[in-house]
């Protein structure tokens, strides 16, 4: 219950609609605001509160976080390293494991530069924020998501929006450009909420030959797409071609951390000028080595992939043959549209009450102001796990 009266003409005053809208969705049941896993039991099983919960809503694209080489990594790291860095990555932030991860990503993208940033989002905000300056232009996809958008309001550079997905859009507007300035299209490969690919080849195209620079993050993409994981760029073709791209440690990589490689060697220079970049303590060893056994893994072993793949299809023609409508093409990300978001809640919580999680995500953090159930599938989930999910959800058709 917000106190209107004690929270007038303070900072809080303006928080009394979402405090509303908050009270509104937990009459409705339990939600997943400030939820509490009480226990990890593996990549794919929590304990919440005395019930087992399968998890269907994580970004553990491939099991990675109890992987034993993972888990040795970040143990034997603390041992030799401790646990925190305590500096930037200026100062006293930097440890071989940074360079030598950043020399690994170089190798696996073919990169002539690689940065390793604290997280994702800082990554982007770092890159971003700094590649983009006064004078100059940034095109960005508008589903893009809130760490772009950030780095947008943190650039000098002006920005516009392009209609999702849509190359065609992104070339008109490039059309309209004055001829001074830089130009730097961003885009992503997986988009996060409904889990729908980018014509990336159709955007490198676009760019280059409107004379802008393009980068694509592939924080959901990296590991599960491309012959050797290295994300939808790899898919289509145009790996070399792609300026930029951004990448987190957060997911498939089952760690912290983030990074932007480039295939120009002087975005190794903005390290210098780059706030996001500067002035945060570096990723802790931990962190590091993780990511870095992750990065192995995620190279070699295509069975991982396989297997995810695999539970993708699975989990897809399930949910398709008991009449849900999936958001986009079979992939690692599948979001289900309900009509508002009451019945999203009310949903989310028959789902837990049958023992399975998902995320629901409600505007102002979905493209369209959806209400959305979004499913992730992890390399981890077993064919019985899929079974578990279809069938909570055929409940759910069914109104059970
Ligand atoms: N980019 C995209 C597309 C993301 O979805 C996210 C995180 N959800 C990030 C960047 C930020 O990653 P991190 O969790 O490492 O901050």
């Amino acid at each position: 219950m917000f106190d209107t009266e004690a929270n007038k003409n303070t900072v809080f005053a303006k928080f009394e609609k979402l405090s509303e809208r908050v009270d509104k969705l937990r009459a409705a049941g339990r939600t997943p605001f400030g939820m509490r896993f009480d226990e990890m039991l593996s990549q794919t099983r929590a304990r919440v509160g005395n019930a087992e919960i399968l998890l269907a809503g994580t970004n553990n694209y491939l099991g990675l976080t109890y992987d034993a080489d993972v888990m040795e990594a970040a143990k034997q790291a603390i041992d030799t390293h401790g646990t925190a860095t305590t500096g930037s990555r200026l100062a006293n932030g930097t440890y071989s494991l940074h360079l030598d991860l950043e020399t690994d990503l170089k190798e696996y993208f073919g990169a002539a530069s690689a940065m390793v940033c604290t997280t994702g989002y800082q990554a982007n905000l770092a890159a971003l924020s700094t590649l983009a300056g006064r004078g100059d232009h940034l095109l960005i996809d508008a589903d893009s998501h809130a760490c772009i958008y950030d780095a947008c309001r943190l650039s000098d550079a002006e920005t516009i929006r392009f209609r999702h997905n849509s190359p065609e859009d992104l070339n008109k507007r490039l059309s309209r450009l004055p001829a001074e300035g830089a130009r730097l299209v961003v885009i992503e490969g997986l988009y996060s909420m409904l889990g729908d690919v980018a014509p990336v080849a159709e955007f490198v195209e676009v760019a280059h030959s409107n004379g802008a620079m393009i980068f694509v993050d592939e924080a959901h993409s990296i590991g599960c797409y491309g012959e050797n994981g290295r994300g939808v760029s790899q898919a289509q073709g145009v790996l070399d071609k792609v300026d930029f791209i951004s990448g987190t440690f957060s997911k498939s990589f089952a760690s912290i951390g983030g990074f932007c490689v480039s295939r120009h060697e002087a975005l190794e220079l903005i390290r210098l000028v780059s706030r996001p970049y500067l002035f945060t303590a570096s990723g802790s060893p931990a962190n590091m080595a993780a990511a870095r056994a992750s990065l192995k893994v995620i190279a070699s072993d295509t069975t991982l992939r396989k297997q995810l793949w695999d539970r993708v299809h699975q989990l897809y023609s399930g949910l398709t043959d008991a009449g849900f409508t999936i958001s986009s093409p079979p992939g690692p990300i599948m979001a289900i549209s309900r009509p508002d978001e009451h019945v999203a809640v009310a949903e989310w919580n028959q789902l837990m009450d049958q023992g399975v999680y998902v995320n629901l995500a409600v505007p102002p953090a979905t493209p369209q102001a959806k209400s959305l159930l979004r499913l992730s599938v992890s390399a981890a989930h077993t064919e019985a796990d899929i079974d578990q999910l279809i069938a909570a959800f055929r409940g759910l058709a069914k109104g059970d």
